[in-house]
């Protein structure tokens, strides 16, 4: 379900252009276009889902498939041996600015924890 007003929705239908790194039938991987890291990827599924706190059992093969992707594209951008993060921000309190589900895979530099 393409929803109108979800800049990612709009995103996976070719609407609004972006720097494509990887499309299945499944999900999208994209640069994200304010990059926190040398390596910033969006891990997004092209099903319409708001939040994390929004998904069900019907969901699990596709969040089953994003940490496939995640591990797969973390090798292909020279990320994974030294370290990476996978990230989904939640909700207004866990920063989410974007309500479609998606997952930010962050790498090439040393990050700090906890988070602020
Ligand atoms: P959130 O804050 O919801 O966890 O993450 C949304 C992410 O989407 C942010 O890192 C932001 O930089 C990225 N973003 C926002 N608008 C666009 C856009 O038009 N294109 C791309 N590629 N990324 C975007
Ligand atoms: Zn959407």
């Amino acid at each position: 379900m393409i929803v109108s007003d979800c800049l990612f929705c709009k995103i996976i239908s070719k609407e609004i252009k972006s720097d494509i790194i990887y499309e299945d039938d499944s999900l999208l991987a994209i640069k994200d276009i304010n990059p926190a890291a040398p390596v910033h990827l969006l891990i997004i599924p092209k099903i319409h889902v708001a939040s994390l706190n929004e998904v069900a059992i019907g969901d699990v093969e596709i969040l089953g498939h994003i940490q496939l992707l995640a591990s797969r594209l973390a090798e292909e951008s020279g990320v994974s041996e030294r370290g990476y993060r996978l990230v989904n921000n939640c909700g207004e309190w866990g920063g989410q600015s974007v309500f479609h589900l998606h997952y930010h895979l962050l790498g090439g530099k040393q990050m700090g924890w906890p988070p602020e």
